[in-house]
């Protein structure tokens, strides 16, 4: 039986070792551990990647015991937070200080080193991925060694480790820029595909966040309007798809219904016509999908694996039933997004390896030098992982 297995169910394995360290010298005798004994090194955070990038036969490190805030700067609206942070309980420490995160994504359940680690982003297209409100980081090399990188001494170190999917060691702290605590209007509103985008450009600068889901079946796009409010749930008419509440309350969802996802970022500007092909091949080879398609905007960031990096963007993420037949779903709209210079989301499905990715990223290379200078043995190396930076 799988000693780990993701969220979806696609993904399990069973390691040597399973450490969940307390302290940051216990993961650095596990590190001179695997080098004694040649073993692979992986970390998990909450395991909602869907892609192998978790899995090893050797010591996998589960971060969750390494948790909470360990430092305030409340000049700077700032938090060093440990890496086993789930962003929930990220929120809910944070409020009480009047603070916030800038934006978060559709669900909070991730670890903040693996919501770091792939690039994960909310909507708004003046907000970036999470990892770009990033200042200083504490990581562990593989020989053990602790590096902390910080905006204003190493900006170049930042810019490669802010998103690095574990491979250039062990996420131990992150210090988080933070943002006074506030409060979001939510609307959602129903409307034919059509009819939504003849108006999307307006809708999207319109509010602060702004995403749609299009239903395949029935055609219509639920579109979601998020706007910073000063009134309460009291003010609110009984509309029953309005909502008002704290930030950290309100941006995420809960989503028991397992699936599957592949998601890329295309330039801005290519989104709607890229959204409105791949609404026509679902449309005429899989009429049958009763899974929605999302469309959010995203700002642009440095961080050189950003799936943002230097362009403006728009995501669009294809769902599938988990147990349901997606190869050819996915193939088709990864055909699609490909000719629009889409990048893959790191934590989604795709097809990528080292050759098509250095194509996409100008900084590649840079984070290849990197890797190789901070893990010259590949200890961070799994088979996923091997496809993305070795093939
Ligand atoms: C239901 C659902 C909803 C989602 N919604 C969104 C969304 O709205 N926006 C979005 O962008 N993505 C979304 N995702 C994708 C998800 O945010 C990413 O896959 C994210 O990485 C998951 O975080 P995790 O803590 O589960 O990380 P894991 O999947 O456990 O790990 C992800 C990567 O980070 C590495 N890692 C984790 N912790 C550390 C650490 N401390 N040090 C070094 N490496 C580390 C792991 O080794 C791995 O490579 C969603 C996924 C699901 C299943």
């Amino acid at each position: 039986m799988a000693a780990w297995q993701n969220w979806a169910g696609n993904v399990d394995c069973v390691p040597q070792h399973i450490v969940r360290p307390e302290h940051e010298s216990e993961i650095v005798e596990w590190l001179a551990q695997a080098a004694d004994d040649d073993l692979g090194v992986r970390v998990a955070g909450s395991g909602h990647s869907f892609m192998p990038l978790v899995a090893t036969d050797g010591i996998l490190f589960d971060l969750s015991s390494l948790s909470g805030i360990a430092r305030f700067e409340h000049d700077a609206n700032r938090a060093w937070v440990r890496a086993g942070t789930t962003l929930h309980a990220l929120g809910e420490l944070l409020h009480p200080a009047g603070l916030a995160l800038q934006n978060l994504g559709d669900i909070d359940v991730q670890a903040l080193g693996g919501a770091l680690g792939t690039g994960t982003h909310g909507t708004g297209s003046t907000l970036p991925n999470l990892s770009a409100r990033v200042s200083g980081l504490r990581i562990l090399r593989a020989d053990g060694q602790l590096v902390v990188l910080r905006e204003d001494t190493d900006p170049d170190g930042l810019r490669a480790a802010r998103v690095s999917l574990g491979a250039l060691g062990v996420v131990t702290a992150a210090r988080i820029d933070l943002v006074p605590a506030y409060r979001l209007h939510e609307r959602v509103e129903r409307l034919p595909m059509d009819a939504l985008l003849t108006e999307l450009d307006e809708r999207v600068a319109a509010s602060r966040h702004f995403e749609f889901f299009w239903y395949p079946g029935r055609d219509f796009a639920e579109a979601k309007h998020l706007q910073p409010t000063e009134a309460s749930e009291n003010d609110l008419p009984d509309v029953k798809y309005e909502r008002i509440g704290w930030s950290h309350r309100i941006l995420p969802s809960v989503r028991d219904d397992r699936f599957l996802e592949m998601e890329y970022s295309v330039p801005a500007a290519a989104g709607p016509d890229c959204f409105r092909e791949i609404r026509a091949r679902i449309g005429s080879h899989h009429p049958d999908l009763q899974w929605p398609v999302e469309y959010r905007t995203l700002h642009s960031d440095e961080a050189w694996l950003s799936t943002a990096h230097a362009r403006e963007t728009v995501t669009i993420s294809i769902h599938q039933g988990q147990g349901l037949p997606h190869e050819a779903l996915f193939a088709d709209a990864e055909a699609i997004f490909a000719e629009h210079g889409g990048r893959p989301h790191w934590g989604k499905m795709h097809t990528q390896n080292a050759q098509s990715l250095g194509a996409l990223y100008p900084r590649f290379e840079a984070f290849q030098s990197l890797r190789r200078e901070w893990d010259p043995d590949g200890r961070f190396m799994n088979p996923a992982l091997r496809r993305l930076f070795e093939a």
